[in-house]
């Protein structure tokens, strides 16, 4: 596209009250914020891809800011907008605050509101988010998938391109999901281990309680070995972070209302999914303006921790047992630019006898999973998936320990992709084998 750069004198932001903004006053003192500095485009995935102004967050807002004073959004536009992965990297590089995570969320709403899209983009988006939020349809989806990975037809359909003529996306969804296992149901409550230092809530979550149903077992367990009492109530559905992150602001906020209503009660909310726990700590944003629901979700965002989060609060109680593991851990964005959790899974690992935790270069820049980012942009997330990919396999690592189920799908695909032999792990499965003293063959066992 050939916008040109806004450079250091960008136009001001709209004017208060001008007829033409979108997201009223509060989208043009965001825009305002941005002093065009360009100190964000190094950490921005899609610039370091693409070297493009206009993939860079501070050509998207200057796109922005075209759009909010009345230039309508066009395909070229919408596509910069489009290619953003939303990893709020740019977020926090920016040293003028900008909240581009606010910018993009309402930018994104308006693109579903405004901009049409064509017939087999939006197949792909009704297909996309009429599956992934709902566990039920999730669920029904696993005992075809399990049959198809059984039959060893994975293979031909790969070589065969099929799907790909058919459509990338639906190519990609093939690749991304994880080899399935039997889903043994989690109990509505797991009872502490010896005295009782916390009642907690967790959230199932839907790609990761279908497709990675260990993760969620091993949460369970570990918080249940720390001293909490577990409830996991069958009645929660998808906190909204997969529309709420698209723009789909009435879809994000249904979810977000039910799953409000369903941890009303409990202290705390532990979440193992580094999108999910991001979103439900935006509720307060998400919400805002609703009398009925403003401090409810303020609340329930004040309540929700992450659950490296939460352990690193509560402290260690439960003896940790030798794991003479290798590992390098793998920064989620939505945990590490979205929530600032960053030392307390370092830590977390740091204090597994015999554990040896590597960093992984460039551990800013996004994986390329991104929600939906992997299914919706899969040529870039391809390339950004093996980017990372080759900056695990250079740190020697035998585990790599990521808390997001989109980033074990993304990375998990790059590494196989590459041929690197590295076991994937989520922090909660690397603490429940030391706790239970499991010994590294649970978790090297494991094939990317
Ligand atoms: S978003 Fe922040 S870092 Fe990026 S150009 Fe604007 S002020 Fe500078
Ligand atoms: S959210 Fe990520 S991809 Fe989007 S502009 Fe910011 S750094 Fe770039």
């Amino acid at each position: 596209m050939n916008t040109p750069s806004p450079g250091p004198h960008s136009p001001e932001p709209p004017a208060p009250g001008s007829a033409e903004l979108f997201g009223g006053q509060e989208f043009a003192n965001l825009l305002g914020d941005c002093v065009h500095c360009g100190f964000c485009l190094p950490t921005c995935p899609t610039y370091v891809l693409w070297g493009e102004e206009m993939d860079s967050p501070r050509g998207r807002i200057h796109l922005m800011d075209q759009h909010a004073k009345g230039e309508p959004l066009s395909g070229p536009m919408v596509e910069h907008f489009d290619r953003c992965l939303g990893c709020m990297a740019c977020v926090t590089s920016c040293p003028s605050g900008v909240q581009y995570d606010r910018l993009i969320e309402m930018t994104r709403a308006e693109v579903e509101r405004g901009h049409p899209r064509p017939l087999r983009e939006r197949a792909v988006r009704e297909l996309v988010f009429r599956l992934f939020p709902y566990r039920r349809r999730l669920r029904a989806l696993r005992g075809p998938l399990r049959a198809y990975q059984r039959s060893g037809l994975e293979g031909a359909v790969r070589r065969s391109g099929l799907l790909e003529r058919i459509s990338p996306s639906l190519a990609a969804m093939e690749r991304l999901a994880p080899p399935l296992g039997r889903a043994p149901r989690l109990p509505e409550r797991v009872a502490a281990r010896g005295d009782r230092r916390a009642t907690v809530g967790m959230l199932a979550g839907c790609v990761q309680g279908e497709f990675f149903p260990d993760v969620n077992a091993a949460t369970a367990r570990v918080l249940a070995m720390e001293g909490c009492d577990v409830a996991i109530p069958r009645a929660q559905g998808c906190c909204g972070a997969l529309s709420m992150h698209a723009g789909r602001e009435d879809e994000a906020r249904a979810f977000a209302k039910r799953t409000i209503e369903t941890f009303e009660s409990t202290d705390v909310v532990v979440v193992n999914s580094a999108g999910c726990g991001s979103s439900m700590k935006e509720y307060r944003a998400l919400l805002g303006g609703d009398p009925a629901w403003e401090r409810r979700a303020d609340a329930l965002s004040e309540r929700t921790r992450d659950l490296a989060e939460f352990l690193a609060e509560l402290g260690p109680r439960a003896e940790r047992r030798p794991l003479p593991v290798t590992v390098a851990y793998h920064d989620a964005c939505h945990l590490s630019h979205a929530q600032g959790v960053r030392s307390q899974p370092r830590a977390l690992l740091a204090g597994i006898p015999g554990l040896d935790v590597r960093e992984i270069t460039d551990p800013d820049i996004c994986c390329g999973s991104a929600g939906t980012y992997n299914l919706l942009q899969p040529e870039a997330a391809a390339e950004l998936g093996d980017r990372k990919a080759a900056n695990v396999a250079a740190t020697g690592a035998e585990l790599l320990v990521a808390a997001n189920p989109g980033c074990t799908m993304q990375i998990a695909g790059a590494l196989r992709r590459r041929g690197a032999g590295i076991a994937i792990a989520h922090t909660a499965q690397v603490l429940d084998a030391s706790l239970r003293g499991l010994g590294r063959d649970a978790l090297i066992g494991r094939s990317s």
